[in-house]
């Protein structure tokens, strides 16, 4: 075997140690790269229960009166410091154990109540909704998910009201997007009491404010020569820990704290392990996964800004004798904006909804929300800038913080490219192992039990090319929508199955062909997540007797569109310039062959 095939075998084996622990409910994302319209998940549209919901909206009352009078946005990226009395306000409001179960001090809302929240205060301060998010919704999240009850008793009240603040550290010089190739080391003692960390973190948020922090090193694995990841609570006062830089200052998002710190023969107690020895990295993208829906929450904050603000200058600012908002150009960058909007909360709410809900793998929808939120938030900031014109570029407005803000949305917490190849590959796994199955039968025909095998993976990949899916919308008016939806879920389908049958093995490398089926992937599923809170509130609208049509022809563009950039990216598979662009790419780059 040589290097590189070893190093993709040594992929393989840690993608299915972490993807594929056992069977599972198939979940919407996965159920689309099959063909299917897996309903129950996504349809109807979720809503908080009553008694929930009377308690958010309480909160959120809370939240907003504190914001109101307690945060200022510019002051905090002008003095690149969250003041210490909005931690507290937060603690107070307890935005900061909004999802700790009420026996640990917090609140016990859901991922969809705790979105609403993340929702408010990315409208406002894209500073203090990072450092939320640093703090409750990575931060302790390894904590919540995989403590003990010991851990969660010794270390959750503080964290949760706020009166301690946590961070979590993956990141390191080696392990940016590979986040496998941790380097820390934590050796186990003698007497196995504890474990002695070395090693190096950096563009950890929250880290030099933290108290406690969830932090990933590599492990001796027993009785063999390999190591893996292990998750590790350490707090700033164990001797050893440095702080090489408390705030490294930065473009945006100036008001959060992003640290180095090294750990030097650092002694951790193993009760401070969390999850199991060795399976850190799974708690670590475990965790992610909830940051993601949380930044889906704080990106659609934004994005309502964004929608405020260019309707207030579009309203009043007048060139040629008319105001902007005549202008079939400017009602363009608005339209957009507001069918972003509309899609960034349906796909919010549903994908929190799959986590409360219990789905077990949700790691497709959390990545394409990430992906898809991040993307449309800088198109909407994008256009709402250009309607401000040379007015946006002045630091008295907050567009250019805001632009300055969200670019950091498309690197952390997995670059934007990094998830687009995951969501490709991930989705079009399932497929693709059934065509192996049916292609290992057929050049090898007498495999034991091949045959009943491959005979059911061709009876499901035959079944969902001559199935269009039905998508079971309630209100008639949206039939067409639904009926449109449905065939191009089907064309997806074809064009995965194509694409699997034709590049097999090397489409692993082929990220932009990944991209075309990822990009497709997201807006099938962005615009699943519209058609169902079209049609719920449809619904609402017509029991009650009140139409909200502002919104509803938001969600028509926003599907309109959405199917043809699908219809535009499966053309693309075809019909593209990618030699080209490659082997301009290897030119430039001086690559061997080009
Ligand atoms: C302000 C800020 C706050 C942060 N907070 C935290 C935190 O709290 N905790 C923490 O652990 N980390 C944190 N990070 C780290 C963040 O998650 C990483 O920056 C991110 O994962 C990318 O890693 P990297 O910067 O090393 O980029 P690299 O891994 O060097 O990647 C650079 C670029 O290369 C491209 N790329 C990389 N790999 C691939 C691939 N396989 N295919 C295609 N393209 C690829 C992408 O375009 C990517 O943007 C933070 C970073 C910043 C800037």
């Amino acid at each position: 075997m040589n290097k590189l095939d070893a190093q993709r075998q040594k992929e393989i084996q840690q993608a299915e140690e972490l993807l594929f622990a056992g069977p599972q409910a198939l979940g919407f994302a996965k159920g689309l790269f099959q063909g299917h319209f897996v309903s129950d998940w996504v349809m109807p549209y979720p809503r908080i229960p009553a008694a929930q919901q009377v308690e958010l909206d309480g909160t959120l009352a809370e939240l907003r009166q504190f914001l109101d009078e307690h945060l200022d946005p510019t002051e905090i990226d002008r003095n690149a410091d969250i003041p210490r009395s909005v931690f507290d306000g937060l603690g107070r409001v307890g935005v900061l154990g909004m999802t700790a179960p009420k026996e640990y001090g917090g609140r016990g809302f859901t991922q969809m109540a705790n979105c609403k929240i993340l929702e408010e205060i990315g409208r406002r301060c894209a500073s203090t909704s990072v450092f939320v998010n640093a703090h409750h919704s990575i931060g302790i999240r390894a904590l919540l998910l995989f403590g003990t009850h010991e851990q969660k008793q010794r270390w959750l009240p503080k964290l949760s009201t706020g009166e301690q603040l946590g961070a979590f550290a993956l990141t390191e010089r080696e392990a940016g997007s590979d986040a496998a190739n941790v380097q820390m080391q934590a050796l186990p003692s003698e007497d196995g009491s504890h474990f002695v960390l070395n090693g190096e973190k950096r563009y950890i948020t929250n880290a030099a404010i933290a108290d406690v922090l969830t932090v990933m090193a590599r492990t001796p694995v027993p009785g063999s020569d390999k190591t893996s990841i292990t998750a590790f609570l350490v707090t700033p006062d164990m001797p050893g820990f440095e702080m090489l830089e408390a705030r490294m200052p930065k473009m945006g998002i100036r008001g959060t704290a992003t640290g180095r710190f090294a750990l030097r023969d650092v002694k951790v107690p193993k009760e401070n392990i969390l999850g199991p020895p060795g399976k850190g990295l799974k708690v670590a993208l475990t965790v992610l996964d909830f940051g993601r829906t949380t930044f889906g929450a704080c990106c659609t904050g934004a994005a309502k800004t964004c929608l405020r603000l260019a309707v207030e200058h579009a309203n009043t600012r007048k060139q040629f004798n008319k105001t902007l908002g005549n202008f079939h150009l400017v009602q363009k960058k608005i339209a957009r904006i507001a069918a972003d909007a509309y899609a960034m909360e349906a796909m919010t709410t549903i994908t929190a909804a799959l986590i409360d809900r219990g789905l077990e793998d949700y790691m497709l929808e959390t990545a394409m929300l990430k992906v898809f939120t991040t993307e449309r938030l800088w198109e909407c900031i994008n256009d709402v800038f250009q309607i401000y014109g040379g007015s946006a570029y002045f630091v008295d407005l907050p567009l250019e913080r805001m632009m300055r803000d969200a670019r950091i949305n498309q690197i952390g917490e997995g670059a934007n490219e990094v998830l687009t190849s995951f969501i490709a590959l991930v989705g079009m796994r399932g497929p693709g192992m059934e065509f192996k199955e049916i292609y290992d039968t057929m050049i090898k025909p007498t495999r034991e039990r091949g045959f009943a095998k491959a005979w059911t993976a061709g009876k499901h990949r035959l079944g969902a090319a001559v199935r269009v899916p039905e998508i079971p919308v309630r209100s008639a008016q949206l039939r067409g929508f639904a009926n449109q939806l449905g065939r191009l879920i089907w064309r997806f389908n074809v064009a995965v199955n194509r694409a699997l049958i034709t590049y097999r093995e090397p489409i692993l490398d082929m990220q932009l062909l990944q991209e075309r089926i990822a990009n497709a992937a997201m807006d099938l599923f962005a615009a699943t997540c519209v058609l169902s809170r079209y049609d719920a509130e449809l619904e609402f609208a017509q029991r009650n007797g009140n139409s909200s049509s502002l919104d509803h022809c938001a969600a028509g563009l926003f599907l309109r569109q959405s199917f043809r950039r699908i219809r535009h990216f499966l053309a693309g598979l075809t019909d593209n310039d990618d030699k080209s662009v490659l082997a301009t790419a290897n030119s430039i780059l001086g690559k061997p062959g080009s």
